[in-house]
């Protein structure tokens, strides 16, 4: 899958899960919102309960009064016709209002209370047609009977109060229902809520954790190769899958088939160096032998200047061939041709060579040149003698190059843990510490003011480091500008591919 697909699927994978505490918590919300919908309803139910009571309570006192007048409407009674048939008026509106009332009270209860209402309708169907009777027996002037309806009419408006106390009891009971649900609803939602947008927030966490890594990873590891053929490894181990479908399968391979052109021009190059120093030598060589000849004066006498000149062309013809078999050395190490001469080398009477030929140029320079062998240096080391002394040499040419007059150049070697370790060591001009790394690289030359690029190749110690660790051993480098330098060579007592003879 593509990253950029993987990357959108992540999206709304996370998208999803933070979606779902989301959505429940809108269910719950909705929840309470019809609890609160009900709860108002109450409220305009308990409203209408009281309106009802005013107006069963008005319409009695009103039939009350009508009951009192209506035998008392002749006027030969004394009684006026008109108090009656308005009092019995507003009997009349008083009911119908206590009807209408009731009607409203039955259509907005239908809930939980509906059955507490009934009793009520029911005595008040019964209150009507009592209130009825009264009338026609007051109208026909039976006043017995009248009377006698009249007390049954009071017990029945009487029973009218609990009936409606206990519809009020009923609202409360709904409504105490009601808010202990809607208590329960809110905090099982808050809970639940939580839980859910923590788990929610955990998966997002591992989703993103997960994918981060899958990206980051293949990148740290391609910039860490990046970093190695930055600095001169053209095979690093990258260990991206190269058969990854996406575009770090991509960039991997196309890493891989950098790398392994980058390897393929390296070998190139070092063939051609290898066969054009070849090719060098050959000429350099007979140059040199014409110009012995000339300066000998076997083609005829030389004067002074012709002389001067035939050394000067000697003098870089050497330059020249030293160069070309030093690179021929570095390719020949670098393809691994390289051989060594093996054989066991008197370690005493090596030194004293190799130091011998430095000492008058110590002398002419004035600096101090102290050489210590210590009493446990091994007698003898197996090795190759001219490349070792080619390795020392160039440690002590170095640093003659580097260190000015009235300075000390010191030499040591004593014997180290199965092997031997020598030191030379300069109170020279010093190597900055950031360049220090590269000086064994091949023809890196420290260029600052301190140090004006001196004469040479750069190519003796990256020499050095090939010959020295062919023979197993090691060799590094402290320093300290406006100090010295100190370099260390440690080699075995015999390489490990010589065995033990
Ligand atoms: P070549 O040895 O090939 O003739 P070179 O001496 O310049 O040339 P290296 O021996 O490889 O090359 O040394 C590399 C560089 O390291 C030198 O050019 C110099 O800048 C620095 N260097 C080496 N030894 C010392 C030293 N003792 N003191 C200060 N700088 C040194
Ligand atoms: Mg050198």
């Amino acid at each position: 899958m593509k990253l950029r697909q993987r990357i959108v699927l992540t999206l709304v994978g996370i998208t999803v899960i933070l979606a779902i505490p989301a959505a429940y918590g809108l269910l719950a919300l909705r929840g309470l919102h019809d609890i609160t919908d009900r709860l108002s309803e109450q409220r305009v139910v308990t409203g209408t309960l009281g309106d009802l009571r005013n107006a069963v309570e008005t319409a009695r006192d009103a039939q009350r009064r009508y009951a009192v007048l209506a035998p008392l409407a002749d006027p030969a009674l004394g009684g006026n016709p008109r108090d009656t048939v308005q009092t019995r008026v507003q009997a009349d509106s008083a009911v119908r209002e206590a009807t209408r009332t009731l009607e409203l009270l039955r259509t907005q209860n239908d809930g939980a209370y509906a059955g507490a209402s009934l009793p009520v309708v029911r005595t008040w169907s019964e209150i009507t047609a009592g209130i009825r009777r009264e009338r026609t027996l007051l109208e026909a002037g039976q006043r017995d009977s009248a009377e006698a309806v009249r007390r049954a009419l009071e017990q029945q408006f009487g029973a009218m109060d609990p009936q409606l106390d206990e519809v009020d009891r009923a609202i409360a009971n709904q409504t105490g229902r009601d808010l202990e649900q809607a208590e329960s609803v809110a905090s099982r939602a808050a809970s639940t809520t939580l839980v859910a947008l923590a788990l929610a927030l955990a998966a997002t966490l591992i989703i993103g954790t997960l994918l981060t890594r899958t990206l980051l990873r293949p990148i740290a590891l391609l910039r860490r190769g990046m970093a190695s053929v930055a600095e001169g490894d053209f095979d690093p181990h990258v260990h991206i899958p190269r058969e990854r479908p996406d575009e770090l399968g991509d960039l991997a391979r196309s890493f891989g088939t950098m790398t392994s052109q980058l390897r393929e021009l390296d070998r190139l190059k070092a063939e051609f160096v290898s066969v054009a120093s070849h090719e060098i030598k050959t000429p350099l060589s007979v140059i040199r032998g014409y110009v012995t000849l000339l300066a000998d004066g076997i083609y005829g006498e030389v004067n002074d200047q012709q002389k001067k000149t035939l050394e000067a062309v000697s003098t870089q013809t050497d330059r020249l061939t030293r160069l070309v078999h030093r690179l021929l050395d570095v390719s020949r190490f670098e393809a691994g041709g390289a051989r060594l001469e093996l054989r066991e080398i008197q370690l005493r009477a090596f030194f004293e060579e190799l130091t011998g030929d430095f000492r008058v140029l110590a002398v002419q320079n004035g600096i101090h040149f102290p050489v210590s062998l210590s009493d446990d240096l091994p007698p003898t080391l197996v090795g190759d003698e001219d490349r070792l002394n080619e390795v020392l040499g160039n440690l002590l040419s170095n640093a003659f190059k580097f260190t000015p007059k009235e300075g000390t150049i010191r030499v040591e070697a004593a014997r180290c843990d199965g092997g031997v370790q020598v030191e030379v060591e300069d109170t020279g001009v010093g190597i900055p510490a950031d360049k220090l790394p590269h000086v064994f690289e091949k023809f890196y030359q420290v260029d600052n003011d301190a140090q004006p690029r001196s004469v040479g190749s750069g190519l003796g110690l990256a020499i050095a480091r090939e010959i020295v660790e062919a023979h197993g051993g090691t060799i590094g480098a402290e320093s300290e500008v406006g100090r010295g330098t100190r370099f260390r060579v440690f080699l075995p007592e015999r390489p490990p591919a010589a065995g033990h003879a």
